[in-house]
C-alpha cells in the first residue's frame, strides 16, 4: 500500500503525465514535511516519505529542467516556527543522502561513489571512513563561547532554526560549561533523543492524564516525535517533564581553528575531542577501511538494533579524513562524504481488512485487526493488535481504514495510527465513506459466555472458563509449549482439531488420545500420528517448574514456578500453602499469592493434576529449600556480555540455584550487572543507572559469601 495507491495519480511515463506527477510528489512531500518537522505530527510512516522523495530524485534526474529552488529535493527539513526567536546557522545543517538500499549494496555504492569523486584507482588505499548510528531524533546546534552555552538552535530549514535554549538546558546530559581548554567559539552538533524507557513512562504518565481528564493532553506515537514536540515547547516547565537525552557527532563553527591539543585531523579525533570535554558520544563508533568493514558494521548494528535503549534508523558512514571531506564537498542539501544508511522500515502502510476479537488463554479478549499483507519490520504481517477496547477506539481504528503498523524486533504488530486523507488537497480523490465504530462484543465471540470487564482492569474476559473452546485451546498450546513441558508436533492446527472433534477436554485427555483417533484427523498420516504419540510420551517426564508453568495459572510466569518448585520441593506443598506461606517465596506478592490459592481451590484444577498424574506425568520432587540461607536471595542480576570460565546459561544456572534471580534487562530493580567481554547497552545502563558491575571472578566471590542482612 503506498500513498500512490491511495490517492491515484499513477505516472506513465509521457513528459506530461510525469511533470503531473512531479507536482504531486511535491505537494504531497511539502504537506507531509511540514507535518513531520513544524507541527511534529507525521501522518504518513518514514518508509513512505522516502518512497516519495526518491520517485521525486529520480523524476528529477530524468528532466533536470524542471528542478526548481523550493522542490523538497533541494530544501533541508521545515521553515522554523515563528513563535521561536530565529537564529541563523554560521554553518549550514545539512541533510544526509539516504542510500536507497537496504542491503549491503548500499555500502558497497557509497564507497564506489566516494571513489569515483576522489579519483582513486582500484590499485588505491581502501578509504578510511568512520561508522557511527543514525540516531533517530532531531539535530540539534550547541553553541559555547568561552566555554559557555550560549544557544542551542534546531536545524530548521538548515540555514534558519529555532532558539530552543531553554528547553535545552533541561537536558542533563549537555554541559552548560566546558572545561577550560576549548576554541571560543565552539558549535557541537548532535542529537537530542528520548530513550525507549523513558518514552514508555512518558506515555504511561500521559495515559494517566488522560485518564483524570487533564485538558490537551495526548500519548505520542514514538519516540522521535515525543523528543521533536518536548524540544519544540514554549513551556520549559512542560519540556523538562519529558526526559531527553543528546549524543553528539559533530561540529560547526570552531573559531580558532584549533592547534595543539586534540588533532582536529579526521572526524574520528573530533568525536574523541567531544567526548573528552564532556558530551555524550555514542560507544559504537568505529574506524572502518573500505566497504567490507561498513557492510560488517550495518549488519552487525542491524542484529543489534533492538537491544538498543534509542530507536535508530539505520547507519551513518562518513569519510574519517577532514581534508578529503572538503575535497569531496556537498551538492545542494547533503555531503557527498556521508551517507545514512537504513535498515528496513519497521513502520509501514497498509488497509484493515477485518477487526476480529481472539480469546486468549485466561479469556482476555483482545481486538486484532487484520491486514492487507505487508512487509515491515523485516517479515510480512498481516495481524495487528489493538491492545483493548479502549485503544482500539482511542486510534479509532476501522475497517477499511488506512493504518500505520510498526513491527519492531520481536515485539507483536501493532496499528500506530489511521492516516486520514486531507479533503482540502487538491491531488486526493473524494474521500471514502469510513466503517462502524469499533465496540468490543459483550458475549465471547467463540463460547457466548458473557464478556465482563473488572472494575479498573482495561480487558474484558471471557466468562466461559474451560467451557470455552479457545481458551481450552490456548491452555493445551500453553502446556504443550517447549518451556513448559514440551510436546513436540503439537501445534496450533493439531490442537484446533482436537478440540473441535471433542477428543481433548482436559489436559490430561491429551495422554488417553490413541493412535486410530489421531491418525483419523485431517492432514494426520500414520506416521505423524505416531510421533505425536511418542513426544506425548517423552512429555510425561518433566520438572516441577514446567509442569507448574504448564498449568497456566495467572501471574505464574517460568520464573515465579522456579522460585516456587525451589521452595516447596512438592506439588502438594504448593497445592496446600497458605497465602502467607506463599508471600515467603521471593518471587510472589499478594496478587500472584491469591492467584494461585484461587487456582487450586477449585475442584476441577485439582482434579486435572490428579488425573495427570495418573495418566503417568512425573518429575522428581526435592526438599523444601529455606529461601532466607540463600546467599543471593531477594538480589535481581543482569548478565551481559561473554565471560572466560562460564557459560551464560551457567552463570544463570549458579545464581538462581543461590536464590538470585536473573532478568533480561537492566532497570532500577537491578542489584548487580555481571558484565563479560563484548558487553553492550546494558553495560551502558548500568553504569548511568549506577548500579554495581561484576566480572566473573567478582561474581563467584559473591557466590560463595554469607548472606546480607537484608535477604
Ligand atoms: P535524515 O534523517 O535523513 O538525515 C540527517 C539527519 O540525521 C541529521 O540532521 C541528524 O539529525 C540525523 N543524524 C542521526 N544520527 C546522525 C549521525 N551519527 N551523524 C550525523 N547525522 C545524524 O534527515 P532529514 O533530511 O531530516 O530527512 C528526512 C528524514 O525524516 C527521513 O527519515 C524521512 O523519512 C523523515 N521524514 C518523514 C516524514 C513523514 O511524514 N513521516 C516527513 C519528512 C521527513
Amino acid at each position: 500500500m503506498t500513498t500512490q495507491d491511495l490517492f491515484g495519480a499513477e505516472p506513465n511515463g509521457t513528459p506530461d503525465s510525469d511533470q503531473q506527477r512531479v507536482a504531486t510528489l511535491r505537494a504531497l512531500l511539502h504537506r507531509y514535511a511540514h507535518q513531520y518537522y513544524v507541527l511534529d505530527t507525521p501522518s504518513v510512516p518514514d518508509a513512505e516519505y522516502d518512497r516519495l522523495f526518491q520517485e521525486l530524485q529520480a523524476l528529477e534526474a530524468a528532466y533536470p529542467e524542471w528542478v526548481t529552488q523550493d522542490s523538497p529535493t533541494q530544501r533541508v527539513g521545515g521553515q522554523p516556527l515563528e513563535q521561536f526567536a530565529s537564529v541563523r546557522h554560521a554553518v549550514a545543517m545539512l541533510s544526509i543522502r539516504t542510500e536507497t538500499d537496504t542491503q549491503a549494496s548500499g555500502a558497497v555504492n557509497f564507497d564506489a561513489r566516494v571513489r569515483k569523486e576522489l579519483g582513486l584507482m582500484e590499485s588505491d588505499p581502501p578509504v578510511e571512513y568512520v561508522a557511527e548510528l543514525k540516531f533517530d531524533g532531531l539535530a540539534m546546534s550547541l553553541r559555547y563561547e568561552n566555554g559557555v552555552l550560549v544557544q542551542a538552535a534546531t536545524r530548521g530549514d538548515g540555514e534558519t532554526g529555532e532558539d530552543v535554549t531553554q528547553n535545552i538546558r533541561t537536558i542533563g546530559q549537555i554541559p552548560l560549561k566546558l572545561p577550560e581548554a576549548v576554541p571560543t567559539v565552539l558549535e557541537v552538533r548532535g542529537e537530542v533523543y528520548m530513550r525507549r524507557d523513558d518514552f514508555d513512562a512518558l506515555n504511561a504518565r500521559q495515559r494517566e492524564r488522560i485518564a483524570r481528564g487533564d485538558k490537551g493532553e495526548k500519548t505520542f506515537v514514538n519516540p522521535r516525535n515525543a523528543a521533536a514536540g518536548a524540544v519544540r515547547q514554549l513551556d520549559p516547565a512542560i519540556a523538562a517533564d519529558r526526559p531527553l537525552s543528546f549524543f553528539a557527532y559533530g561540529v560547526g563553527e570552531v573559531t580558532p581553528v584549533l592547534h595543539g591539543g586534540p588533532e582536529f585531523g579526521s572526524h574520528y579525533a573530533l568525536l574523541q575531542a567531544l567526548k573528552m570535554w564532556g558530551f555524550p558520544v555514542a560507544e559504537q563508533v568505529e574506524i572502518a577501511q573500505g566497504a567490507p568493514d561498513l557492510v560488517a558494521y550495518h549488519e552487525r548494528t542491524g542484529r543489534l538494533r533492538d537491544d538498543l535503549p534509542f530507536d535508530i534508523d539505520g547507519v551513518v558512514y562518513k569519510v574519517n579524513s577532514l581534508a578529503l571531506q572538503r575535497q569531496l564537498g556537498f551538492v545542494t542539501r547533503e555531503p557527498r562524504w556521508a551517507v545514512a544508511h537504513k535498515y528496513p522500515a519497521q513502520e509501514q502502510m497498509t488497509t484493515v481488512v477485518s477487526i476480529e476479537v481472539q480469546v486468549g488463554r485466561t479469556g482476555k479478549l483482545t481486538p486484532v485487526a487484520k491486514l492487507a499483507p505487508v512487509f515491515v519490520g523485516g517479515v510480512t504481517v498481516t495481524n495487528a493488535t489493538l491492545h483493548n477496547e479502549d485503544e482500539a477506539r482511542r486510534k479509532d481504528v476501522r475497517v477499511g481504514d488506512t493504518v500505520i503498523v510498526r513491527r519492531a524486533g520481536d515485539v507483536i504488530p501493532e496499528v500506530v495510527s489511521v492516516v486520514m486523507p486531507d479533503p482540502s488537497e487538491a491531488v486526493l480523490e473524494t474521500p471514502k465513506l469510513r466503517g462502524e465504530v469499533f465496540t468490543m462484543p459483550k458475549l465471547c465471540p467463540v463460547c457466548g459466555s458473557v464478556a465482563l470487564r473488572e472494575e479498573g482492569e482495561a480487558d474484558y474476559r471471557c466468562t466461559g472458563g474451560l467451557f470455552c473452546s479457545a481458551q481450552r485451546k490456548q491452555s493445551i498450546l500453553h502446556f504443550a509449549q517447549r518451556r513448559a513441558v514440551e510436546v513436540e508436533g503439537l501445534g496450533d492446527k493439531l490442537v484446533d482439531q482436537l478440540v473441535d472433534a471433542g477428543l481433548v477436554h482436559t489436559l490430561a485427555d491429551l495422554y488417553r488420545l490413541g493412535l486410530t483417533a489421531l491418525a483419523g484427523l485431517d492432514r494426520m498420516a500414520g506416521k505423524s500420528a505416531q510421533n505425536v504419540l511418542e513426544a506425548l510420551q517423552k512429555s510425561k517426564q518433566t520438572t516441577l517448574t514446567r509442569f507448574l508453568f504448564g498449568l497456566g495459572i495467572r501471574h505464574v510466569g517460568e520464573a515465579t514456578a522456579k522460585a516456587l518448585a525451589r521452595h516447596f520441593g512438592t506439588l502438594d506443598a504448593i497445592m496446600d500453602a497458605s497465602a502467607d506461606e506463599l508471600l515467603a517465596v521471593a518471587d510472589v506478592g499478594p496478587v500472584v499469592a491469591q492467584s494461585i490459592r484461587t487456582f487450586f481451590e477449585q475442584v476441577h484444577n485439582r482434579e486435572v493434576v490428579a488425573q495427570l498424574r495418573a495418566c503417568g506425568v512425573v518429575w522428581e520432587e526435592g526438599a523444601p529449600t529455606v529461601v532466607a540461607r540463600l546467599p543471593l536471595a531477594g538480589k535481581t542480576f543482569v548478565l551481559t556480555g561473554t565471560f572466560p570460565a562460564l557459560s551464560r546459561e551457567q552463570a544463570k544456572e549458579l545464581l538462581e540455584a543461590a536464590g538470585a534471580k536473573v532478568a533480561g534487562s537492566v532497570s532500577k530493580k537491578t542489584d548487580y550487572v555481571v558484565a563479560g567481554s563484548d558487553a553492550g547497552s546494558k553495560l551502558t545502563k548500568a553504569q548511568e543507572l549506577g548500579i554495581a558491575v561484576l566480572d566473573e571472578a567478582a561474581m563467584l566471590v559473591l557466590l560463595q559469601g554469607e548472606p546480607d542482612g537484608d535477604s
